[in-house]
């Protein structure tokens, strides 16, 4: 099977042929770390490590990159704010995204490169480009001169007006294009910098990725990607220093973009203020179902989140499981033979599973092979149960099992045994969780929100929590 993905430069579904076959490379824009992530820069992390884990497949081999933006205006902001050291700010949200991404489930990547730890590389890179005239230094700043560069906005297809007005570009005086875009700037004493030849100063940011990618996967890479935010102008400038520092060779082979995530109508967003923190989320949610949410639309598609999504997510997730538990429960199961069934698959993943993700990442069908599986599944146990035993039927029933599981592998879900899931409630974490729901359901009852607050006992009732409503407030146990 092909692998086809739809690469933004071209605006089409291609083949994806890797420059070294047995060791494909990508890199990831990663967060900037002031702050925690929501559930909108988690789209990337989770739909692209689907990703990661398919090439690894498909490859044997692959090496990921996805940076930390650890300097930049916003953080200086927050710590100034804070009246601390910028890395007392970026320490700590860098081991709160890896902490966010690990319970979301999220492919590691081989190498985490830091801005900060790539200065000498940035200048190196900076010097480059003005030797070869594509930057010039004015007033202690660096800028890229964008005219000379004949391919800017081949990713973007903006034409330079519309470009100028998308990135509201600060048109300074020692400007030679309006569009020029800063590779260096001065710091003042109280604002982290380094020694340069330009004087002390700091990168802009468009750098820092062009400089971590030619450092750690080399001149050319097979797979750039990042959210559609990021097309212009971040992108566009990465492919303009990058290609400019190395003769014009081209820089990502494939440019992935995915849509997105609404809150509320509109782009989830820290500037609008419209956002739900992954950390936040996760005390009141299953990180699974959260995942789930993630991967139940295209990832080209925008995705509106929503109260209800999750309530789905946990919903699909708990029919899934519950199939699973039931297949357990039937005693001729125990002690045969996990093979997957004679739908063909590689490494346990079902071929039709497989063959969706390599239809550009189509994580939806592949959630519907799923769901076809589990179905199957449900309606041979039903016949078994009621005594319809067939001479194969409890063979099929364990290849439908070992599919399922085998199917979850791909996409990150169903690694848990059904215990493990639905006795979510048992751990002391959760017990806050189911708090917090419980709160929620008081809030949405004195807001006369009915139906939430009903949905919120229901759920917690398929967990096996039951709510009793007292004079002293809600109380709670585990059925
Ligand atoms: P940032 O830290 O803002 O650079 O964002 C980190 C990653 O999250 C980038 O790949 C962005 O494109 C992506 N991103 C930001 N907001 C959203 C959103 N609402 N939906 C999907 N992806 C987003
Ligand atoms: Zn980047």
């Amino acid at each position: 099977m092909a692998l086809r993905l739809y690469n933004t430069l071209t605006r089409r579904l291609e083949p994806f042929v890797p420059l070294d076959p047995a060791c494909p490379t990508m890199y990831v824009c990663g967060p900037t770390v002031y702050n925690y992530v929501h559930i909108g820069n988690a789209r990337p992390y989770v739909v692209f490590g689907v990703l990661a884990a398919l090439l690894r497949r498909r490859h044997g081999n692959l090496r990921y990159a996805r940076n930390i933006t650890d300097v930049d205006d916003k953080i200086n902001h927050a710590a100034r704010e804070q009246g601390v050291p910028i890395t007392a700010i970026t320490d700590r949200f860098a081991v709160a995204f890896r902490e966010d991404m690990s319970a979301l489930g999220v492919v590691a990547p081989d190498v985490e490169p830091e801005a900060t730890r790539h200065i000498p590389q940035i200048v190196a890179m900076i010097e480059r480009l003005i030797a070869g005239g594509h930057a010039y230094a004015a007033e202690e700043h660096v800028l890229f001169a964008v005219d000379s560069f004949e391919g800017y906005g081949k990713l973007s297809r903006r034409d330079p007006d519309d470009m100028l007005a998308g990135a509201r570009v600060e048109v300074a005086p020692y400007k030679r294009n309006p569009g020029d875009f800063v590779l260096w700037k001065p710091s003042t004493d109280d604002l982290p910098g380094w020694e340069s030849p330009w004087g002390r100063g700091r990168p802009g940011w468009h750098i820092e990725c062009s400089a971590m990618a030619e450092a750690h996967l080399g001149d050319t890479i097979d797979i750039h990607a990042g959210g559609v935010d990021l097309q212009f102008p971040h992108h566009e400038n990465e492919i303009a220093q990058s290609e400019c520092a190395h003769g014009g060779r081209i820089f990502a082979r494939y440019w992935l973009h995915n849509g997105m995530l609404n809150f509320g109508g509109t782009k989830m967003s820290k500037s609008l203020g419209n956002i739900e923190k992954v950390h936040d989320l996760l005390r009141v949610h299953p990180p699974e179902a959260l995942r789930h949410a993630l991967l139940s639309a295209h990832y080209r598609q925008p995705l509106e989140w929503s109260e209800s999504l999750i309530e789905q997510s946990v919903r699909t997730l708990d029919r899934l499981y519950g199939t699973l538990r039931d297949l357990e429960a039937l005693p001729l199961l125990r002690g045969t033979s996990d093979d997957p069934g004679d739908r063909a698959s590689r490494h346990g993943i079902p071929l039709v599973v497989e063959a969706a993700l390599e239809d550009d990442l189509n994580t939806p069908q592949a959630l519907a092979e799923i769901a076809a599986i589990a179905a199957e599944a449900r309606s041979l146990r039903n016949q078994v149960v009621h005594g319809n035993v067939q001479p194969n039927s409890m063979q099929r029933l364990n290849e439908l099992r070992a599919d399922l599981v085998g199917a979850g592998i791909a996409l990150g879900l169903l690694q848990q045994s059904p215990a493990e899931w639905f006795g979510r409630g048992a751990s002391e974490g959760d017990d806050a969780r189911i708090q917090a729901l419980i709160d929620e359901r008081s809030a949405a009852k004195a807001a006369r929100d009915f139906a939430r607050s009903d949905a919120i006992r229901d759920q917690l009732a398929t967990e096996g929590v039951l709510l009793e409503d007292t004079p002293q407030g809600v109380r709670w146990k585990r059925a």
